[in-house]
């Protein structure tokens, strides 16, 4: 009789298949990273609905302090007795204004991204990390959490595609746990439950396949930034609708599948599903196949990681499977979304060129959403930047800071060509 596959990394993966379930005790206190964005506000709405299990350490924004104050203010309100929550401002002017905000000084960490670590090292007991950052930004607070030794609910893929090594060394040194928050692995981590990675045979990540997934390519050259952000089935921020209008979005969650599960990249498939219920699916050596739906709601794999792969009560919209219509899957097209396959050979490639990937991206993004590089530029963008840029180990976060640095730099390069050249 043929055994069972030898996992490909059983001790890399970060994700802890065969875990003790934990018990309800004291209320969770949670470090939120990026209160003010998509993700962040929605943690912030999970603590509302359950005073008696989740509060809050500390939070962070880079610069919507009245959204912060607006959303603290209520909360503290409503639990007047919690401990006293550490507030960070990244940004210099931001953080001025938010010195001045009645009852902020004395608890106002430092400036720039020293105080996103200190919200991580300096909070009071904290059981969780909600790292709900967008970008590379995400990377060295992700580290200072697995020093500690939290529970990192990873909203952030961005850690992993930059630094994947490096979170699961730190990880593995701090004792501490990731859990993802993203929909499709908080799906298959929910199909894993239990499981010996041994049991595993593939991944399949689902894709929505976005705002232009049937659309012919030569239309994509004239796609107006408004349609790019009209994403057909989740509201998120406007770096990940992006991503998720070129593919990119789940490129990275390719690389991101990759070093929490700890399978090669050959047994991490994407299937397009335009419907986003079903939320991703785990086929198993003997060829079952386990899938997880659900409506298109963040909070549920948000509390779901939160909790430590809890289902706790969530007063939201149910899927009526009577009503949901047929599930349609089809395979993604690299022709029309060149990001997909750049992100899962620079995954393939390791060391620096996900970094690269990453930064060039990010770059790319931010010049689309100014108005300055069309939608149908930006894999242009990050491939010229991949190739103009030598590769090398990451062994340490220095050596990916600079490499982020120097993509960034040649990036930008790219970009105003295209913008020069009038497109
Ligand atoms: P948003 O852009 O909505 O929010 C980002 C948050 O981070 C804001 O609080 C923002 O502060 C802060 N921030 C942005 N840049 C920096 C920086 N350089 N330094 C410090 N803080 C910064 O992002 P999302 O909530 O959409 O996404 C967060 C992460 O979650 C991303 O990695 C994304 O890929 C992932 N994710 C998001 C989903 C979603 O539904 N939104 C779904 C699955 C994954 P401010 O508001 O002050 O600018
Ligand atoms: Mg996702």
């Amino acid at each position: 009789m043929p055994s069972a596959p030898e996992p490909a990394r059983p001790h890399g993966a970060l994700y802890p298949y065969l875990r003790p379930r934990l018990s309800l005790g004291d209320p969770l206190r949670l470090v939120l990273l990026g209160a003010t964005g998509s993700i962040g506000l929605q943690t912030l709405d999970l603590v509302k609905r359950n005073p008696g299990r989740l509060q809050l350490a500390a939070v962070s924004c880079r610069s919507r302090v009245d959204e912060l104050a607006a959303a603290l203010a209520e909360l503290e309100a409503a639990q007047p007795d919690a401990p006293r929550v550490l507030i960070a401002v990244t940004d210099a002017n931001a953080r001025e204004q938010a010195a001045r905000i009645p009852g902020w000084r004395d608890r106002l960490l430092s400036g720039g991204e020293a105080g996103l670590i200190e919200a991580v090292t300096q909070s009071e007991s904290p059981s969780c990390l909600v790292n709900a950052l967008v970008g590379a930004a995400g990377l060295a607070p992700t580290l200072a959490g697995a020093a500690r030794g939290l529970r990192i609910a990873l909203a952030n893929k961005e850690s992993l595609v930059v630094g994947g090594e490096l979170v699961a060394r730190a990880v593995a040194a701090g004792g501490a746990e990731v859990l993802p928050v993203d929909s499709e692995h908080a799906a298959i981590a929910q199909c894993l439950s239990g499981r010996d990675p041994r049991e595993v045979a593939r991944l399949v990540v689902t894709a929505s396949g976005g705002p232009f997934r049937t659309t012919p390519a030569p239309e994509l050259a004239t796609v107006t930034l408004e349609q790019v952000l009209a994403h057909p089935t989740w509201r998120m921020g406007p770096k990940i609708t992006v991503d998720s209008a070129t593919l990119m979005n789940k490129g990275l969650e390719v690389i991101e599948a990759h070093y929490l599960f700890g399978l090669p990249y050959d047994r991490i498939d994407v299937a397009v599903h335009p419907g986003s219920i079903v939320h991703s699916l785990v086929e198993f050596v003997d060829g079952a196949l386990l899938a997880q739906l659900g409506t298109p709601d963040m909070r549920m794999p948000l509390q779901y990681a939160i909790a430590g792969e809890i289902h706790w009560p969530l007063a939201t919209g149910r899927l009526d499977l009577l009503r949901m219509g047929p599930l349609v899957f089809e395979a993604p097209d690299l022709d029309r979304f060149p990001c997909l396959r750049l992100a899962r050979e620079a995954g393939l490639a390791g060391g620096t060129a996900p970094v690269i990937l990453n930064a060039a991206n990010e770059i790319a993004v931010a010049a689309l959403l100014a108005g300055r590089l069309r939608y149908v530029d930006v894999p242009g963008v990050i491939a010229d930047t991949l190739a103009r840029l030598p590769r090398g180990p990451v062994e340490d976060l220095p050596a990916a800071l600079d490499a982020d640095a120097r993509a960034r730099t040649e990036a930008a390069v790219q970009v105003d060509a295209r913008a020069a050249a009038g497109h």
